[in-house]
Formats: structure tokens, sequence, C-alpha cells
């Protein structure tokens, strides 16, 4: 089991990581059952690579029973329709923000066995992703939900 990495100031969770070379490297290979069952324990719907100390461009959830291996994943549209979430995070123990994400995105990746794939995620899953693809990019709800308030509170 994988030790989960925590706190809002914590320098990896506030770093934009590393694209993973190969794919089916041996380190790589292994870690992918180890975020899964990490996940697991933790009750978790996703987990990123910075959760578990690996400054690495990778990430794994669990969705409607189905599980996702996210390797090197960008996003690459967002739908205009917005969704609000409350969200927690296990890097967050016991924080919720509500959080305004697309209600529609498409993205590529690797899957586990390093091939490219493309998809389009709606709903839950939409909203999953981003909330992993933020970690990859040293991104917390918590600094996010500090940027939406910052955006709703201009005033002219
Ligand atoms: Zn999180």
């Amino acid at each position: 089991m994988l030790k989960l990495i925590t706190g809002d100031t914590t320098e990896i969770l506030l770093t934009k990581t590393a694209l993973v070379k190969d794919p089916l490297s041996p380190e790589i290979q292994a870690l992918l059952p180890q975020m899964i069952e990490t996940m697991h324990k933790e009750n978790g719907v996703g987990l990123a690579a910075p959760q578990i100390d690996k400054s690495l461009r990778l990430a794994v959830a669990e969705v409607d029973n189905q599980v996702y291996y996210f390797i090197n994943p960008e996003i690459t549209s967002y739908s205009q329709e917005k969704i609000v979430f409350e969200e927690g995070c296990l890097s967050l123990p016991g924080q919720f923000f509500p959080i305004i994400r697309s209600e529609e995105i498409t993205l590529r990746y690797q899957n586990e066995k390093g091939l490219p794939k493309k998809m389009r995620a709606t709903g839950f899953l939409a909203i999953v992703i981003q909330h992993e693809v933020d970690h990859l990019d040293g991104i917390l709800i918590i600094n996010r939900y500090k940027k939406q308030q910052k955006k709703s509170s201009i005033i002219l």
C-alpha cells in the first residue's frame, strides 16, 4: 500500500508533473495496480501520482465500476456548459469545496498498455478527470476554489 501525501502547502502537490516517458517501464507497470489498490483502500474514485509522492503525469480513476488508467492525459476541449459539484480530495482530508467544471470534456492519453487513446467524458466522470488532471498540473481544489471566488467577486 502506498503512502498518501496530504496538505495544501505540500510542495509535490503544488508542482506540475513530468511526462511519463515509457508507460511500459517496470516502475510504471508496478505502480498502476498499487495506485488502484490504494484508491480502493481509501475509498477514492481517483488518484493522481503526486498524491503518492511521484511527480509523474499519471492518474487512475474508477467510475461506474470501470477502471481508467490515464497516462500523460491532456484535456483537448471543454464544454461551455458548467456543473458545480462539492468535491473532496484524498490529499485534503475532511475538506470540501463547490467546484465549477465543464460538463463535458474530450481528452487524449495513453492507456496502461501505452496505447494512445481519445475519449469524451460527461457528468461525474468528466468531473473526476478534471480533478485528476488538475493534480497533474499542481492544482488542488482549495486553490481552484479560491480562484473561482476571485473571479466572481470582481466589482464593476
Ligand atoms: Zn484530489
